[in-house]
């Protein structure tokens, strides 16, 4: 197989390669770690989505973790992650063969897992083709680069933007002006008419979830809620805001947390640890332990960019502002970390290492300065929860055991 340019990029052979890779691996528990009906709602929105996706008519467009998908759904698109898929995959126990392909043509170990399960079920030919390729450097350099190689490998589009650093005025128009440029170019490539009034009407949509997910997420301050935290992060995780069965989805998640926090009983008790770092899904063997002792919140959904809404006046400069709150700014992010350490009391913070991210590690050292100005026990594991070669229970199983220890 030519390694740089797909063989077939009919959709329907996409489809049933996937599916076959799907059906071979149908060993592992899928039902919810919840009984939330917010969890059901957003399993059936993602089949449905990503069924819609190998339809031959479909326009998709790949895209990296925190693009704003805003600016795709404007355009009537079907925004495809790239790399949420491997872990949807990873979660379904299905990544094995996709890893052991990179690993047959000798992609490099060192580069985290996440991407490279991506690049072996692009290897498979298991993803639909793309219409067009969407890149914006967020979380990081390497996820562009993975999307440059998607858009070579499918022969497609390729557009990517550039979101700085730092926040001031100059760069959030330096950004807005990238992005207004970009759907225009858009859709030229694809020979599609574009309104600005489906900007203004995605912005509202993606605000009126978002009001949904701020609520929600104000409620687990001083509220046990079980399963709430884990929606908040699969719904960041899923970033379908813009889309109006995302309002959906959020709204019942946000009126299921109401009604739990109205019970005499949910007033928040017992330890909880913040788990920052990419996580596994709720059935994974490292979350059933913890949290048969502890509460566990996650972090990324409460970033600032998580509970930010847009300008409907003035769209762009606000998804710019967005797009670089994202940014793992180590200043901005550890004001973040302090507050939520504050306002959801948290007694202790879980740094989880994903095999080959060197954003994590970058980013360990700050976590550790605010537990120790905050008195607060830190556990930091090295994990990968795509590569199973990369990690044994047994051996994270016991520094829990002794993180646990000392917080108790
Ligand atoms: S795990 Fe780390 S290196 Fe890999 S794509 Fe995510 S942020 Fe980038």
């Amino acid at each position: 197989m030519n390694l740089f340019e797909v063989a077939d990029s009919d959709r329907k052979s996409q489809h049933r390669n996937m599916t076959e890779v799907l059906e071979a691996c149908r060993i592992q528990d899928l039902s919810s770690t919840t009984h939330l009906k917010a969890s059901r709602i957003r399993s059936l929105l993602n089949a449905y989505r990503l069924s819609k996706a190998y339809e031959p008519d479909s326009k998709v467009a790949y895209v990296v973790e925190q693009f704003p998908n805003e600016l795709v759904y404007a355009l009537g698109m079907i925004p495809w992650n790239i790399e949420s898929m491997a872990i949807l995959l990873a979660q379904y126990g299905s990544a094995d063969s996709f890893i052991n392909l990179t690993q047959q043509n000798h992609v490099s170990r060192d580069i985290c897992s996440f991407l490279r399960g991506s690049f072996g079920v692009i290897m498979a030919n298991c993803y639909p083709n793309p219409d067009i390729v969407l890149a914006n450097d967020q979380p990081c350099d390497c996820l562009s680069k993975l999307a440059n190689v998607a858009s070579k490998y499918y022969r497609s589009p390729f557009f990517s933007i550039t979101t700085p650093t730092e926040l001031n005025d100059d760069t959030l128009d330096y950004l807005a002006e990238q992005q207004r440029i970009l759907v225009k170019d858009m859709a030229a490539a694809l020979d599609m008419e574009f309104h600005e009034s489906e900007i203004d009407r995605v912005v509202r949509q993606s605000n009126e979830a978002r009001e949904y997910y701020c609520k929600t997420a104000d409620l687990l301050r001083d509220h046990r809620l079980p399963g709430v935290s884990r929606e908040l992060l699969e719904i960041f995780s899923m970033n379908a805001f813009g889309l109006p069965e995302n309002v959906q989805l959020c709204k019942t998640l946000y009126q299921e947390a109401l009604e739990m926090s109205n019970k005499p009983d949910s007033k928040k008790s017992g330890k909880r640890v913040l788990w920052a770092g990419q996580a596994p899904d709720g059935s994974h063997e490292i979350m059933r332990y913890m949290e048969e002792e502890v509460e566990v919140i996650f972090w990324a959904p409460l970033w600032s960019s998580n509970i930010m809404k847009l300008d409907p006046d003035d769209p762009y400069r606000s998804i710019a502002r967005r797009a670089i709150e994202y940014h793992w700014h180590m200043e901005r992010l550890q004001a973040n970390l302090a507050e939520v350490c504050d306002s959801y009391g948290i007694d202790g913070i879980v740094i989880s290492n994903a095999w080959g991210c060197r954003n994590m590690l970058a980013l360990s050292p700050m976590m550790r300065e605010v537990c120790g100005e905050k008195k607060i026990k830190y556990l930091t594991i090295n994990v990968d929860f795509i590569d199973r070669n990369n990690y044994a229970f047994n051996h994270v199983k016991n520094r829990i055991d002794a993180f646990l220890e000392i917080l108790m």
